[in-house]
């Protein structure tokens, strides 16, 4: 209540405002009456006595004209002061109730604010006032809203890092403690697997950073014209041995003709890579991953189908968070943190496409999806 009174608030200078307006239409008003009475009597008298009564009247009538002219200026001045002033008093009221109008819902966003800036993230201003103090409420709680979720993401991001660090260095751990203690052998095979380890580590901190980087938008592209034909075999080349080795076949079906995308070669080939290396991961030996790209509106989209073990639809919706794997035991054992399909993620979404999975569950394997547009559109 006692906002109003401080030094420079809002209420107080809508007041003063208010207050101003109001004084110079009271002295406007005041200075026109006394400007025009004058005249304005003059014409009442001959509306009332005829256009030549001065010319009839005596010295005594024009006497009495002055003086009842005098009298009505004076008679209109007063009346004016006074409904001045008790217009001054309404608004007065008017104008405070206005300006707790105006100014309680800013105040009320101003402590949710502060109550934000304090780290209470669930603050929420209320939706209220006029129009644009009810708008910029509303915008303010979706701009509290992403913190809050921002900081939800850091907090659990701190833990799953976390998780993912325990995991490797407690067998790290289990083993050296193992050979400390003569449990167990110190040879070649037990190093391979405190190695193995080390690597899993060594493979999560570059995963992080990298997230990061592209998640911070660190990462320049070097955007050029490419064709997804050129792009597809250079994923080949890099994949085919492994897909040999295990017995998936690799197909390719790119039209040659296929318009340029607007990429940077590098990392589209990194998502490629990427979602073939979990396509061959989760395919048993014996199926089948093909490569497929269209042109699709104004972007060419990359189909990657696999054979393989397939995902349920609970999971699909997830797929792309951090550190989200369906079966954790299984991929932590098979080296994967769940992390590279967040990477897929960013990157597509910094060329400006969109990524998305399909599978039909279990056992009917799983087609990533992902668009990239195409060069002409950036010309
Ligand atoms: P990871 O490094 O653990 O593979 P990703 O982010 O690449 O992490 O994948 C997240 C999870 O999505 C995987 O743990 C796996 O459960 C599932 N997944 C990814 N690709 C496939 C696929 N082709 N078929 C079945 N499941 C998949």
């Amino acid at each position: 209540m006692k906002g109003w009174l401080v030094r420079g608030s809002l209420r107080r200078r809508l007041l003063c405002a208010h207050l101003v307006t109001i004084a110079a239409g009271a002295i406007t008003l005041l200075g026109t009456t006394l400007l025009f009475a004058p005249s304005l009597h003059d014409r009442l008298m001959i509306a009332w006595l005829g256009p030549h009564w001065s010319m009839t009247a005596d010295a005594g009538m024009v006497e009495m004209e002055r003086a009842t002219n005098a009298i009505f200026t004076l008679a209109m001045a007063q009346a004016l002061a006074i409904s001045s002033s008790v217009a001054i008093l309404v608004a007065v009221m008017v104008s405070l109730a206005a300006s707790r109008q105006i100014a309680q819902p800013l105040e009320r966003l101003l402590v949710a604010a502060q109550r934000i800036a304090a780290g209470h993230y669930r603050e929420r201003a209320p939706v209220q006032g006029d129009y644009e103090l009810a708008r910029l409420a509303a915008q303010f709680n979706t701009m509290a809203a992403a913190l809050e979720n921002a900081e939800q993401r850091r907090v659990a991001l701190i833990g799953d890092v976390a998780h993912e660090l325990r995991t490797p260095l407690a067998t790290i751990a289990g083993y050296v403690e193992g050979m400390l203690d003569a449990v167990v052998e110190p040879d070649e095979g037990t190093w391979a697997l405190v190695l193995d380890e080390v690597n899993r580590l060594r493979r999560l901190a570059g995963d992080l950073q990298e997230l990061s980087r592209v998640e911070a938008g660190q990462v320049a592209l070097n955007t050029t014209a490419v064709a997804p034909a050129a792009l597809c075999a250079a994923a080949l080349a890099r994949l085919e041995p492994q897909f040999a080795e295990k017995g998936v076949m690799l197909r390719i079906h790119v039209a040659p003709d296929l318009p340029p995308v607007s990429a940077d070669p590098d990392r589209v080939l990194q998502v490629l890579i990427n979602l073939l290396g979990n396509a061959l991961r989760y395919t048993p030996a014996g199926g089948e991953v093909v490569v497929q790209a269209v042109k699709a509106g104004d972007t060419v989209q990359w189909a990657v189908r696999d054979t393989g073990i397939g995902i349920a639809a609970e999971h699909l919706p997830h797929l792309f968070e951090r550190f989200y794997r369906v079966d954790k035991a299984r991929t932590r054992a098979t080296g994967g943190a769940g992390i590279g399909l967040t990477i897929c993620k960013a990157l597509v979404e910094l060329h400006g496409g969109q990524i998305w999975v399909e599978s039909a569950g279990l056992g009917q394997g799983a087609t990533f999806f992902f668009t990239l547009p195409l060069f002409h559109h950036y010309e």
